[in-house]
């Protein structure tokens, strides 16, 4: 299952939301919306994700703005088991204070434009979570310590795979077939 390469990737600036309005409404405004981005972004030089969906919340907040995200995130991974690359879903739940003015007191600010860029808050948070070893599947099998085959895929006769002596029999017979 090799993909194409992303020949299409879209900026990292999609991820920006322009906050304006909410910033001119007094504290407790709050607006739902999503984030949808069913295409790839760069969202940074580090960080690829194939597409984003999930529930926005922006809420004018003395200080600046609160940005709720829940958000289900696919990015490509390989398994930690038998390197074969998948796509793993992230979920990314987040609180955020951004804030306007700019203060040293956050990470993130708003921006000078009014706009908020999702971009290094999610770039964190991904990052953060792949750091988490993964699995192509629950049950995945490995490779073979001693011949390297993916066991998901192809069987091995090597010897040191732990296999219960009842089902050793049964493979003698079934070789011998
Ligand atoms: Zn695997
Ligand atoms: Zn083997």
């Amino acid at each position: 299952m090799t993909k194409p390469p992303n020949l299409h990737l879209l900026p990292s600036r999609v991820l920006r939301v322009n906050v304006g309005f909410l910033l001119s409404e007094g504290p407790a405004h709050h607006q739902d919306s999503r984030l949808d981005i069913p295409d790839p972004i760069r969202v940074a030089d580090d960080l690829i994700i194939n597409h984003i969906s999930g529930p926005l919340r922006l809420s004018r907040a003395k200080e600046g703005i609160l940005v709720q995200l829940q958000a289900q995130a696919g990015v490509d991974d390989v398994c930690s088991r038998c390197l074969t690359p998948f796509e793993r879903t992230v979920l990314v739940e987040v609180e955020e204070l951004y804030a306007h003015p700019a203060s040293d007191f956050t990470e993130f600010s708003v921006g000078g434009d009014n706009n908020l860029d999702l971009a290094p808050l999610l770039r964190a948070e991904i990052l953060i979570a792949l750091d988490e070893k993964a699995l192509c599947y629950l049950d995945c099998r490995g490779l073979c310590s001693t011949c390297g085959v993916n066991l998901n895929e192809e069987s091995c006769t090597c010897a040191n795979h732990a296999i219960d002596p009842r089902l050793a029999k049964l493979r003698q017979l079934l070789d011998l077939s």
